[in-house]
């Protein structure tokens, strides 16, 4: 309605559409203001009509006149959540689940890290454990059977047997000094608080 100049105020474009039961005419804003409208408000109340909006949203235009009640339902879903609305409701849940994923990122950094500390304080444990006195000798009669450039001979195998089997058969008798070595060695280690 670019072109439509009022006709009572001809630099004015029309911007309105008013009407009652008997009449309708186009108006301007000034028409608003005047007594043009206001005389024959006096009869009926003036219905008023924007036509920008009208011709963007049908159902502005559809909502002016008697809707049955399933119309007017119909009519309500169309006013309700402007996209603008909704658009600023996704943006909220978006912003949301960032701050929900930056705090997920960081549990899954802490738990790495902690993971990183179990396996750390295992091997330190571990290595500790390689002192223990019974542990020791066995890794030492292997690796002088390995180490062993020249041909085991009968003796040495039987000799590292008979020894492996004192050990042994020693520690299934009593295993108190072992028990004791252990738990010197790993008192001071985190990883026993972490099987309790
Ligand atoms: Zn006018």
């Amino acid at each position: 309605m670019n072109n439509v100049f009022c006709k009572h105020h001809p630099d004015n474009q029309i911007i309105f559409i008013i009407w009652n039961s008997t009449t309708l005419k186009l108006a301007c804003d000034e028409c608003m203001g005047t007594n043009l409208i206001e005389g024959n408000a006096q009869e009926e109340k003036w219905k008023k009509l924007a036509i920008r909006k009208a011709l963007k949203e049908p159902d502005y235009f559809l909502s002016q006149f008697k809707l049955n009640q399933k119309n007017k339902v119909i009519m309500l879903a169309l006013e309700k959540y402007p996209h603008v609305q909704l658009l600023e409701v996704v943006d909220k849940i978006e912003q949301q689940i960032k701050q929900i994923q930056i705090i997920l990122d960081k549990i899954v950094d802490q738990l790495k890290e902690e993971a990183t500390n179990i396996r750390n304080n295992k091997e330190a444990l571990r290595k500790q454990f390689e002192n223990i006195t019974h542990y020791s000798q066995l890794k030492e009669l292997i690796e002088g059977l390995n180490n062993s450039y020249q041909k085991i001979t009968y003796d040495i195998f039987n000799q590292v047997e008979a020894n492996l089997e004192k050990i042994f058969i020693d520690l299934e008798k009593d295993s108190t000094c072992l028990n004791q070595e252990i738990e010197k060695y790993s008192a001071k280690s985190i990883i026993i608080y972490c099987t309790s």
